[in-house]
């Protein structure tokens, strides 16, 4: 078998989700594991937090439906709400919480034949210019909601930070306090926080929270020294040695031949690649960990494989152990070395990848 995997640990994004709890005990937090948690495997992730979670949210309908379908009975929140009269009725019937940010929705909701209400959030514009009504609009979208029988009684207000992972932007604190005095005139519960928010911005914790990257065990900052809540890093992303190969000076590696030895080389060949989501952009130099020790990326990536240069490296073989982020390399520097986030690189890992779930 190929050895490669991406190995996680689910108690690790269980005891990450009880730090979240200690940062913001005030508040009922969501889990949100939309793109397949974030790569970790969504059914997986959400049979772990079961027991600890109000409710999930995923992006759309179809990732909700999969939960559902495999037995997953917490609340699902749809962060972008639904397209389609159908739909409305389905979500109600499945306990799928809608949270709708434009006024085709909220039509939909309001002349949908359900059988039974449906749950709704809904989206306010304070800041992001991504999407939500703004406050005008807002406005009229809660009257028109709270007094419809289509919808449960509990409308919760909710915003995206556009800025909660720079801690010297003033825009936060705008945001915040557009939302909260907005909320306060309606009497209506609030949301405001993703992981950046929930470390950094007390002042965003509000009825429910949005955490997202940090349950996965990394931090959301690109300043390392704001990981320091402790959170646990839940995916290895592991591989092998498959080839070691001497490599004269003045000799070309890889496609296009783009790395050249400059002295009297060994590079090994590791079976990853961005067929299973590893950055193709990442340049040579980006760490990789062999045995558990830092050697640098050499030539392109392919899909199915990478070159590691392992001549500072004497011991390394074929079969040794490759980490190419985790518990000793964060994802988070290995992106940044790509020129990308964390988050790009945890939810673009492929369908081909497995997924091992050690006890
Ligand atoms: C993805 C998402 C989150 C989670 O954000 P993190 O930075 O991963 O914590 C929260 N709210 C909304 C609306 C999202 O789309």
């Amino acid at each position: 078998m190929r050895p490669t995997s991406a190995i996680v640990r689910l108690n690790a994004i269980v005891e990450n989700f009880k730090i979240v709890c200690r940062l913001a005990p005030g508040s009922k937090n969501v889990a949100v594991i939309k793109a397949n948690a974030y790569g970790h495997g969504a059914v997986e992730v959400a049979r772990a937090l079961h027991d600890e979670v109000p409710a999930f949210a995923v992006a759309f309908f179809e990732e909700a439906v999969q939960l559902r379908d495999a037995g997953i009975t917490k609340p699902i929140l749809i962060l972008q709400g639904t397209l389609g009269d159908e739909v409305v009725a389905e979500a109600a019937a499945r306990d799928f919480w809608l949270l709708l940010h434009n006024q085709q929705q909220i039509d939909q909701v309001l002349s949908a034949k359900s059988t039974r209400p449906v749950r709704v959030w809904l989206k306010v514009e304070t800041g992001m210019y991504r999407l939500g009504m703004n406050l005008e609009e807002a406005q009229g979208a809660c009257e028109a909601l709270v007094s419809s029988n289509n919808i449960q009684p509990d409308l919760v207000l909710c915003t995206q930070l556009a800025c909660a992972d720079d801690l010297a932007s003033p825009v936060t604190k705008q945001q915040v306090s557009k939302l909260s005095s907005f909320a306060a005139q309606h009497k209506l519960p609030l949301s405001i926080a993703n992981s950046a928010a929930i470390m950094a911005w007390p002042e965003s914790h509000a009825d429910w929270n949005r955490p997202g990257y940090m349950l996965y065990g990394n931090s959301p900052f690109a300043t390392a020294e704001r990981n320091d809540e402790g959170l646990l890093p839940a995916m290895t992303l592991a591989s092998e040695i498959i080839a070691v190969r001497n490599v004269a000076p003045g000799v070309g590696l890889g496609y296009g031949l783009d790395w050249v030895a400059q002295r009297q080389s060994r590079v090994g060949i590791i079976a990853i690649g961005y067929g299973d989501g590893y950055p193709r952009h990442a340049p040579g130099g980006t760490p990789v960990l062999v045995n558990g020790a830092r050697v640098p990326l050499v030539g392109r990536v392919s899909m199915d494989m990478i070159s590691v240069d392992l001549t500072d490296l004497h011991a390394a073989e074929i079969g040794d152990f490759v980490e190419l982020w985790g518990q000793n390399l964060s994802v988070n520097e290995v992106a940044s070395s790509a020129g990308t986030i964390g988050y790009e690189l945890l939810a673009g890992l492929t369908g081909r990848l497995p997924r091992v779930y050690p006890k």
